[in-house]
C-alpha cells in the first residue's frame, strides 16, 4: 500500500486494520460549533485528540546506514558530496540505485507532483512510474509519500469493506502525503552547505504542490482541508533521510482538526482586527532575533522548549501557499543564518520547522506563522496537558542567538 494506494490487487490478505486509520480520543473530542472553523450541516466535525495508525510507516527505509554515516552528517565542516547515494538518489537519476557493497538503494519508482513549480504528476495518479533523469538545472522536487499515514487512492469497492468491519470512531484515514528534496544531495543537519537558493527552490515547489494538491482534491468534492507543512530535521525528531527535504500533510478526512490548531483558532477569532502578530513587539523588542522587511523572528515568550523560535510574515497572510517569491527568498536567507546562529552556540541539531496554516476553506481570521523547535527530553507532566516546562529565559535566549547571527547578519545585504 505504497504512495497511499489501496487497491483490489494490494488488499488480498490484509483485514481492515492493514490501512491508515484516523482515531479522534473519545475523551478529548466534540464537535465544532464556530461556523467559521468548518461547521456545516451535512456534516458533523470535531476537534480534539486524535491519531493516525498506518502500518506502512514502519516499512520506511533507513537512510542512515551506519553509526560513521550518522556521524558523517553531522560534522558540516567538511565537504559532502554532492553525488552522495541516498534513497532518492534512484528517484533523481531514474533508475534503480545501489551502494557500495551493492545493496538496493531504490528502485526509482516515483510520483512527482512538481517539478521546481511546474507540474507533473496528478496528485491523485494511480500507478507509480520511473521517471527520466531529472535535469540538473531543477533545484528541488516534490514528491507523492511512498510511505504515508493517510491514504490517498481507495478502490471503492474495498472502502465499502474496511469501512463496513471498522467500529463508528475509528476511520480509514484519507489525505496526501508530500515530500519535498533538493535535486542534488545536501545533508539536512548542514543548513550551510545548502544554497539559499536551493533551499528557496523547496518552499517554491512544496508551494506550487500544495495548490495542485487542492486544486485537484477540490475538483474531486473534497473540501476543509487542514494542511501542514514542517521540516524533520534529524532522527531525533523524525527525520529519518539524510538529504535536506520537507514534508506537507494534507488531511482530506474532512472531519475537523486538532486542539492546538483549534486554539490559534478561537485566540485569532477572539483578536479581531487586533491581531497579535501584526501589533505586538514581542516583549518590548528583547525578544526579537531579527526582523526584516518581510519576516520577524522572536523568541516565544511561552517556549515548548528551550531556545524556541517563533516566525511569521510581517504580512497579514493566512496560508503558507500565499507566501510570495520575494518572501520566500527572505525566508530562505534568514532560516540559514538563523540556523547556522543556533549551531554555532551548540543547540541541538535535531529540529522541526513547523508552519501553522489556517485551514483551506475556513473563513476564519489566521496569521501564518512557524516554529523552529529543538529537540529535547520530554518530562512526564508535560504529557498531561499542553504544557511545557524551560529553563532558559525567551529574551536571554533571543540574546544568545541574537549575537551568534551578527556575523552573518552584518555579510548579507537585506
Ligand atoms: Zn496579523
Amino acid at each position: 500500500m505504497e504512495w497511499g494506494i489501496i487497491s483490489k490487487e494490494n488488499f488480498v490478505g490484509k483485514t481492515s486494520y492493514d490501512v491508515p486509520i484516523k482515531r479522534w480520543d473519545p475523551l478529548s473530542t466534540v464537535t465544532i460549533r464556530t461556523e467559521d472553523f468548518g461547521l456545516r450541516k451535512e456534516r458533523i466535525k470535531f476537534y480534539g485528540h486524535y491519531a493516525y495508525i498506518s502500518p506502512i510507516r514502519g516499512k520506511r527505509p533507513k537512510g542512515f546506514t551506519s553509526i560513521e554515516e550518522k556521524k558523517q552528517f553531522y560534522d558540516c565542516s567538511k565537504k559532502i558530496s554532492l553525488q552522495h547515494k541516498d534513497v532518492f538518489t534512484a528517484i533523481t537519476e531514474g533508475k534503480p540505485i545501489y551502494d557500495d557493497r551493492g545493496k538496493q538503494l531504490g528502485d526509482g519508482f516515483t510520483m512527482i507532483i512538481a517539478e521546481d513549480e511546474k507540474r507533473k504528476d496528478n496528485p491523485f495518479l494511480e500507478i507509480p512510474h520511473r521517471n527520466q533523469r531529472i535535469s540538473e538545472d531543477c533545484k528541488a522536487l516534490t514528491l507523492i509519500n511512498r510511505y504515508p499515514s493517510m491514504a490517498r487512492i481507495v478502490d471503492p469497492d474495498i472502502e465499502k469493506l474496511i469501512t463496513d468491519k471498522l467500529p463508528l470512531h475509528i476511520k480509514l484515514s484519507r489525505g496526501i502525503n508530500l515530500v519535498t528534496i533538493s535535486r542534488n544531495f545536501y545533508p539536512s543537519l548542514c543548513f550551510n552547505l545548502i544554497p539559499e537558493d536551493i533551499l528557496a527552490s523547496i518552499f517554491l515547489s512544496m508551494k506550487a504542490a500544495i495548490l495542485y494538491c487542492i486544486e485537484e482534491a477540490i475538483e474531486r468534492d473534497f473540501y476543509d482541508i487542514p494542511i501542514s507543512p514542517f521540516f524533520n530535521i534529524g532522527l531525533k525528531v523524525g527525520g529519518s533521510q539524510p538529504r535536506i527535504h520537507s514534508q506537507v500533510y494534507i488531511d482530506l478526512n474532512m472531519d475537523g482538526h486538532g486542539s492546538r490548531l483549534e486554539g490559534h483558532l478561537e485566540a485569532f477569532k477572539e483578536m479581531g482586527d487586533n491581531c497579535h502578530l501584526c501589533q505586538t513587539s514581542h516583549g518590548d523588542s528583547d525578544r526579537i532575533i531579527i526582523k526584516t522587511k518581510f519576516w520577524t523572528f522572536f523568541t516565544t515568550g511561552s517556549p515548548v522548549r528551550n531556545y524556541h523560535i517563533r516566525f511569521h510574515p510581517n504580512e497579514h497572510l493566512r496560508r503558507f501557499s500565499q507566501l510570495k517569491v520575494n518572501q520566500i527568498n527572505d525566508l530562505a536567507k534568514i532560516l540559514k543564518v538563523i540556523l547556522q546562529g543556533m549551531d554555532d552556540i551548540s543547540i541541538d541539531k535535531n529540529r522541526n520547522i513547523l508552519f501553522n496554516c489556517c485551514p483551506y476553506h475556513y473563513d476564519a481570521n489566521f496569521h501564518l506563522f512557524g516554529d523552529i523547535i529543538p529537540h529535547e527530553i520530554i518530562g512526564g507532566a508535560e504529557m498531561v496537558d499542553d504544557m511545557r516546562v524551560a529553563r532558559k529565559l525567551p529574551h536571554i535566549a533571543a540574546s544568545e542567538i541574537r549575537n551568534s547571527i551578527e556575523k552573518y547578519v552584518n555579510e548579507i545585504e537585506w
